[in-house]
């Protein structure tokens, strides 16, 4: 990640919302295959045909760490698995906790977007935790405003999450994005007040707490990607990406798609008992 904040121009905002319109529709068309059976590799080659129909790029596809690559669509973590899980044959089952990371690049520009999903009957703790990591998304969100410090996204996230005894990821943090996936500023779920990079209007970040049940500490998995809760609590990731205005932040994600998607999910449930 260089050190150079890029400032937006409004027509260029237009474009990231359209990357990030096409990411939400992505991740809830995720949403509705997300059950008991399915592997994650699945999920992962409908996401990137649903991106490709829709003339766009995977973002995250050819995404080079050193010498490795990633070559998936998706980042898809289960339970303990924090975020950049691989897809593969695992096959999702009842009471699991799915965090889906996705990115696609369209005009030239990124749109950056996570959601975790629950897989049947989760437990009431587990129910807590994404209800607790979804909140301190908003929480960062409102702070996500011209004058602001990008430590005050960061206070609001910790103030909100800590309160419950979760544990907040240190080595991954939000971040700038436009014509790259990540530049800067980075944006940590941690910090204090006041602190940071003074925001304007025309910045456009990636807000994305990881939040552990357990306690904070993560590792690399072998697999060079995989990163997951040392404890091997279940752990949740949600993502906006938002461009601060003055007042309030314009999120150019949604979540609106998928919160229809599971809306459908459950009534049909109840029709079937
Ligand atoms: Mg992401
Ligand atoms: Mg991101």
């Amino acid at each position: 990640m260089g050190k150079t904040i890029y400032l937006k121009t409004n027509e260029e905002i237009e474009l990231i919302r359209e990357s990030c319109w096409l990411v939400s529709k992505t991740i809830s068309e995720i949403g509705k295959h997300i059950k008991e059976g399915i592997s994650t590799i699945e999920l992962d080659r409908i996401a990137e045909e649903f991106i490709r129909d829709n003339r766009a790029k995977p973002a995250f596809k050819g995404y080079r760490k050193g010498n490795s690559i990633f070559d998936y669509t998706l980042c898809v973590s289960v339970n303990e698995q924090v975020v950049h899980g691989i897809p593969g044959s695992y096959v999702l089952k009842n009471g699991d906790v799915v965090s889906v990371d996705c990115g696609v690049l369209k005009n030239g520009f990124y749109g950056d977007s996570a959601y975790t999903f629950a897989v049947g009957e989760i437990s009431d703790e587990a129910k807590q935790l994404l209800r607790v990591t979804l909140e301190s998304l908003y929480k960062g969100v409102e702070n996500a405003v011209a004058g602001k410090r990008v430590g005050d996204i960061s206070n609001a996230v910790e103030e909100h999450v800590s309160r419950f005894g979760y544990g907040i990821v240190r080595e991954l943090v939000g971040h700038g994005i436009g014509r790259s996936l990540h530049e800067a500023p980075e944006v940590p779920n941690y910090g204090k007040r006041g602190s940071g990079v003074r925001m304007e209007e025309g910045l456009v970040i990636a807000i994305e707490p990881m939040i552990n049940m357990g306690k904070r500490d993560v590792k690399v998995e072998r697999d060079g990607w995989t990163v997951s809760a040392v404890d091997r609590k279940p752990s949740a990731h949600f993502e906006h990406t938002v461009a601060v205005k003055k007042g309030s932040a314009d999120i150019l994600t949604t979540f609106e798609f998928i919160e229809q998607e599971l809306k459908l999910k459950t009534e049909k449930s109840a029709v079937n008992g």
